[in-house]
């Protein structure tokens, strides 16, 4: 798996940092459920909040979930979306990250 286009595409995926607990903050738990992460845990990419970053993670179903989400939101605000979702890669690589998610 590409890992560098992988968290590219994480990235995209909305969070509230503002909103985190530590222990979210630090991947220790993910950041959509709350529950202990595994070695399965999927990195979202650094954020930065203020003066400090934080390595936000998430579960793979969570992952699923907000990527599907993240591509529904997109497709109303996208230009390219309204004329032709297909050639859209912003929802090309959130629907990757969501099949690659589910099982
Ligand atoms: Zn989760
Ligand atoms: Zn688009």
């Amino acid at each position: 798996m590409p890992t560098s286009t992988h968290t590219e595409t994480a990235r995209l995926l909305p969070l509230d940092i503002e909103g985190l607990s530590e222990q979210q903050r630090r991947g220790v738990v993910c950041v959509y459920d709350g529950i202990a992460l595994g070695p399965d845990a999927v990195n979202l990419g650094q954020r930065p909040h203020g003066q400090i970053h934080v390595f936000p993670r998430a579960c793979p179903r969570c992952v699923a979930d907000q990527a599907a989400e993240t591509a529904g939101a997109h497709a109303a605000i996208c230009e390219q979306c309204v004329d032709n979702p297909v050639g859209c890669e912003t929802v090309a690589a959130l629907r990757r990250l969501h099949m690659e998610h589910t099982r």
